[in-house]
């Protein structure tokens, strides 16, 4: 069974700042991690590997540093890696890093399976995963939390608003995975050295066959015309010991005040 997983490389949402005047993430600077349900996503490929046998191919859109995400992942137990990394690909939307993953998938392919995480941490449009089985005309299932195959059929179920919903998707089909699926391993001494050295093919737009004017920001439909980050103000009011009672009529104050009593 031949699998591709999607790995996007995020900032460590703990150390992301924002920028108060332009309203943008400052990237630079904050830590860089391997999404986490593509972790998931890798974990899931791996134990059908175990089970079916094959290859688990994964595949990163990112600057030239995403090739840290792609050794963290070869360390899990990946069997290879594809960077797609050029200047042209910068600025893209979901459509733009569709496209370029869809055409990348089409050239490495064919795959039997294609998983990605269900969000990306920074993102979070989690539009890539469906838009890649669209442009490739796949079969897609999403907020999966379980999946197992026969080698014709992947059984998934997924979880939705009113409960669990059980599906039978003929391969080749694309999933998109959440944290409960399971527990991502931790990578062993034997798998980071072995990805240290590890080649990974990097390919650029026209690799890919793709023109200049159909990825990053000249191939994204999408504009953005204003970010509004909210200011979250709280003025905290502490009464300790003898002042509760004036604590008490205090939160009585604020509720008539706000018309709630
Ligand atoms: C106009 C515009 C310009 C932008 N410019 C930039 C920019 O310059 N730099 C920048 O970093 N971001 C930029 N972005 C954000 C960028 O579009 C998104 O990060 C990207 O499209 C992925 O969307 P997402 O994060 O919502 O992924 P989601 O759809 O939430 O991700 C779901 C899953 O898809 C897969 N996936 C997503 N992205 C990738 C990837 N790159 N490689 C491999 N797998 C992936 C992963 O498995 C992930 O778990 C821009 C967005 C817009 C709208």
């Amino acid at each position: 069974m031949k699998t591709a997983v999607l790995i996007k490389q995020v900032p460590d949402s703990d150390e992301v700042k924002m920028d108060p005047e332009k309203g943008t993430m400052i990237r630079d600077g904050a830590g860089n991690i391997v999404n986490p349900l593509d972790l998931n996503a890798l974990e899931a490929a791996l134990s059908l590997r175990g089970e079916h046998g094959g290859s688990v191919t994964a595949v990163s859109m990112g600057p030239p540093q995403a090739d840290i995400a792609l050794r963290e992942v070869l360390a899990l137990g990946a069997d290879e890696a594809y960077l797609l990394s050029d200047r042209f690909f910068a600025g893209a939307d979901s459509w733009g890093t569709s496209l370029t993953l869809a055409m990348a998938l089409g050239r490495l392919g064919p795959f039997d399976l294609v998983l990605a995480g269900g969000k990306a941490t920074d993102g979070e449009t989690g539009q890539v995963g469906p838009e890649v089985a669209a442009i490739m005309g796949l079969p897609c299932s999403t907020y999966v939390s379980s999946l197992s195959c026969d080698g014709k059929y992947a059984f998934v179920r997924r979880t939705v608003e009113d409960g669990i919903e059980t599906q039978k998707i003929k391969l080749p089909c694309l999933i998109t995975v959440l944290n409960d699926m399971n527990e991502p391993a931790m990578p062993t001494l034997r798998g980071k050295k072995k990805a240290r050295r590890a080649a990974i093919g990097v390919f650029g737009a026209a690799e890919l066959g793709l023109a200049k004017e159909d990825v990053g920001l000249a191939g994204s439909p999408t504009r953005v015309v204003r970010i509004n980050h909210p200011k979250i103000a709280r003025r905290t009011e502490f009464y300790r010991g003898r002042e509760l009672d004036a604590g008490f009529e205090r939160v009585v104050e604020v509720l008539r005040e706000l018309a709630l009593l």
